[in-house]
């Protein structure tokens, strides 16, 4: 497959083989919980050198944890970034990067089609510190080009939007922000590593929200920020003075590890990296499974009358189509979402599915649905949902790993109402 061309072992092998950065003293064949708040050091000198990042050892489970680290290391060999920083959550990751990137003058440039809270950070959280956020098209280039300027921090979009399912052209937006040098930040959680390279498309800093494919089946809530070591920093306003740092991380990153992640404190505690290290050995497995289904789904429900419209990008109904088929080799993911007539006629719907769980969340192995405009946008006013796209008859489904004839008779058995 072509995502592996520059590593000898294909995905699966590569993750599960992967070594620890240091031998365990009693050969443990997982990486231990290392639960501990902090470790200890034989002398003040060795305590000073260690918080003095002279050595490559842990002080305080707050910046640094030996099971954190083997977590970051396995993402590090699945997605080829140059660094990896894990954190508490995928918002965690989102806001961290924004606080190292962003000042009060600078703006995003971003679609309005985002996560809920992803749109409520840059549009309510961000702008009470001075930062503007930019809404624009992202099917049409010129606009991005357009509203970059010197005051731009950064392009941020997310891989395919949900609940739109609309793909920005990445490699044409990267030709974009390298020649405005921007960084291109992309929240990649839609479709994981073992189906989509961020590195090869061009993204500088990818976003994952580690809760829905990596933990392995809805295990636990964290974050990972990966830096693939592509933008220049110099051209940063804000980071070009710390450019060199005498590490082999980039300026943003040692941003982020040395001052914001330390400062903000949304860590990624052991036990989540141990539950998430154990969900990467499954990925691809659980990733092939649930996105065949997704993918077999989408189309049973685009043959049925009660269905209005089916949002899958490998549909020949969708305008992305042909993007998707550039971007994602095998499939893009386990999500869909569908429109029935009316919004009662959904709720008619959602309740009564025996087998699928009214649920929010994301690629769990468990099948989910959700009525988007009454929950996670729920809390919006009428104008803000325009804004950003939310229709309420529509309904998006998150394909498990249950057997694909009994989600079919269980969606067959609902719509008949
Ligand atoms: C879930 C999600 C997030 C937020 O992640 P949390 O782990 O819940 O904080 C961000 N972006 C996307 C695309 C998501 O699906």
């Amino acid at each position: 497959m072509e995502l592996e061309d520059c590593q000898s072992e294909k995905f699966a092998t590569r993750i599960i083989g992967a070594k620890f950065k240091k031998e365990d003293a009693h050969g443990a064949i997982s990486m231990p919980i290392y639960r501990n708040a902090a470790f200890e050091y034989p002398s003040s000198e060795a305590i000073a050198n260690a918080f003095q990042n002279k050595t490559d050892s842990h002080t305080y489970s707050r910046i640094s944890n030996p099971t954190v680290e083997n977590l970051e290391l396995r993402m590090k060999i699945a997605s080829g970034a140059e660094s990896v920083m894990a954190v508490s959550s995928g918002m965690a990751s989102i806001s961290n990067t924004f606080m190292a990137l962003a000042y009060a003058g600078s703006n995003i440039v971003t679609s309005p089609h985002l996560f809920g809270n992803t749109f409520s950070l840059f549009q309510f959280t961000l702008a009470e510190f001075g930062v503007e956020v930019r809404f624009v098209n992202t099917d049409n280039l010129s606009e991005i080009e357009a509203a970059i300027d010197e005051n731009t921090c950064a392009f941020f979009c997310e891989l395919i939007t949900n609940p739109h399912m609309e793909i920005a052209d990445l490699p044409k937006i990267a030709a974009i922000t390298k020649a405005k040098g921007v960084p291109l930040i992309v929240d990649t959680t839609i479709v994981p590593w073992c189906g989509f390279s961020a590195k090869k498309h061009g993204v500088d800093i990818e976003i994952v929200s580690t809760t829905k494919y990596i933990s392995g089946g809805a295990t636990s809530v964290g974050g990972a920020i990966l830096d693939y070591g592509t933008f220049d920093w110099s051209k940063s306003k804000k980071l070009a003075k710390a450019v060199s740092n005498n590490t082999s991380m980039s300026a943003f990153m040692y941003k982020i590890k040395r001052e914001i992640a330390r400062n903000i404190g949304a860590c990624m505690d052991s036990e989540t990296a141990s539950l998430q290290a154990l969900g990467m050995e499954s990925l691809e497995l659980r990733f092939e499974r649930m996105s065949q289904s997704a993918y077999y789904l989408a189309l049973y429900l685009s043959e049925n009358s009660k269905v209005k419209r089916v949002g899958y990008t490998k549909l020949e109904s969708s305008p992305y189509k042909k993007i998707s088929d550039q971007l994602f080799p095998s499939n893009p993911g386990a999500m869909l979402t569908f429109n029935l007539a009316t919004k009662q006629d959904c709720y008619r719907f959602m309740d009564r599915l025996k087998v699928i769980h009214r649920a929010t969340n994301l690629f769990d192995n468990k099948t989910l649905i959700i009525h988007p405009e009454s929950t996670i946008y729920g809390t919006f006013t009428p104008e803000m949902k325009q804004v950003m796209g939310i229709e309420d008859n529509l309904l998006r489904l998150s394909v498990g790993i249950e057997d694909v004839e009994d989600l079919k008779k269980d969606i067959l058995q609902a719509l008949a109402f």
